[in-house]
């Protein structure tokens, strides 16, 4: 009876997460788009410049999310991915291989779809605010770099955790628990020196005036920033940003020049501060416990679905590990969301911590105006829906971290 009925129960689950998450960035939208003009960060013209911003980015981004839920019920509907699955079987049945084709061939289908929205954001919208700097070269460039990491990389974790299936059976969730935290430890503590310089160029920050500001405050913390480096941000877009990479020794700093260029030397060092308190409070500490128990829920829960055979009949296929990824991934999205949700939660009140240290041993004020500057040449939407920014926002709206910050 159960068996008759999942694939309907996971349709059912699909339709209900999907409408929920039309639902609530449709009330965002319409939330945003109905606040007067905010005098104290735009310009009458920003104001409205901003509305249309928010508009296409709306426009596009439902769309694209349109397509894809089309796409995944068009797959269930017609039993696509056991076709794939049994078309793929004529030509190996070696467990690894077939996994690696199978989803070579989803993340193919996924990212040609992905790449069509994408390309219409940054050439069209970005590009008629002001905002894009990208060629069509680097797009397309960025594009395959991108593509080949996630093969390699990717490859290997997914040729590693089905060898380790075949080896241990329904003990395999407890080895690739760790072998997943090996990956995300690696990947933290060197993704900067590793993986960033695969897209962008890091330079050192130059000697003058900035650099003798920045150091003097890091000393007056007792702080040895061990690399602090400037990224070309500006290859691809004008917005600005900075953040802290790395774990113990391997501690980095990256300013985008786009950031250098914008703000004041008081306000840099106050981004400066801002990024030395999250190491100083231990937030990345904080987010790495959180990750490693998401990853043990995540891996605990597939492990559990591997062993139930009758989860293939949702993809109309025979039971194998890839199957089995691909159901959990539908059915552990109602769970992502609330994980999501609760990490954004952890994220936000990091962010009024760090602006807090930035405050107590810089100052509040350039803090302040830094971002104000940032959000009126980005345009940011001053005003999402309070359950929107529950579960999507990882940092706190601007009006509420600038009032934290004149308390
Ligand atoms: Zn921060």
């Amino acid at each position: 009876m159960f068996v008759e009925i999942l694939p309907a129960l996971v349709t059912a689950l699909l339709v209900v997460g999907f409408s929920f998450e039309t639902w609530l960035s449709t009330l965002n939208f319409r939330h945003s788009q109905a606040q007067p003009w905010k005098e104290e960060i735009f310009t009458l013209e920003q104001h409205q410049k901003s509305l249309n911003y928010q508009k296409e980015r709306f426009i596009v981004s439902t769309l694209a999310s349109i397509v894809s839920f089309a796409l995944l019920l068009t797959c269930l509907g017609f039993g696509l991915f056991g076709m794939l699955d049994s078309y793929l079987r004529n030509f190996t049945t070696n467990p690894i291989l077939l996994a690696l084709l199978f989803f070579g061939t989803c993340v193919v289908v996924l990212n040609l779809i992905s790449f069509g929205f994408n390309f219409y954001a940054v050439f069209s919208i970005e590009e008629r605010y002001g905002f894009n700097r990208s060629t069509v070269a680097t797009f397309v460039i960025d594009n395959l770099k991108n593509t080949l990491v996630t093969a390699i990389v990717g490859g290997a974790l997914v040729s590693l955790l089905v060898w380790l299936y075949s080896m241990l059976g329904s003990s395999f969730w407890f080895a690739a628990w760790a072998v997943i935290m090996v990956v995300v430890l690696f990947l933290s503590a060197f993704s900067t020196s590793l993986l960033l310089p695969i897209f962008n160029k890091l330079t050192p920050l130059p000697d003058g005036e900035l650099k003798d500001a920045l150091l003097s405050y890091a000393k007056s913390q007792g702080y040895s920033i061990n690399r602090l480096f400037v990224m070309d941000g500006s290859k691809r877009s004008s917005k600005a940003n900075a953040f802290f990479s790395g774990l113990g020794r391997s501690r980095t700093i990256v300013l985008f020049d786009t950031l250098i260029e914008k703000l004041s030397i008081e306000e840099v060092t106050s981004v400066l501060a801002h990024e030395i308190g999250h190491d100083k409070r231990k937030h990345t500490l904080g987010l790495l416990a959180l990750t490693t128990m998401q990853m043990f829920v995540f891996t605990f829960l597939f492990g559990l679905l591997l062993q139930r055979d009758e989860f293939a009949a949702v993809l109309s296929a025979e039971p194998s590990f890839h199957i089995a990824a691909i159901t959990f991934a539908i059915l552990y999205k109602p769970v992502s969301l609330v994980l999501t949700w609760l990490v954004n939660s952890l994220t936000r009140r990091f962010e009024f911590d760090a602006d807090q240290f930035a405050t107590s041993t810089y100052r509040a004020e350039p803090m302040k105006t830094a971002l104000e500057k940032m959000a009126s040449q980005e345009l940011v939407n001053l005003s999402p829906h309070p359950w929107y920014v529950k579960v999507h926002y990882s940092h706190p709206p601007l009006f509420e971290r600038v009032k934290a910050l004149s308390r």
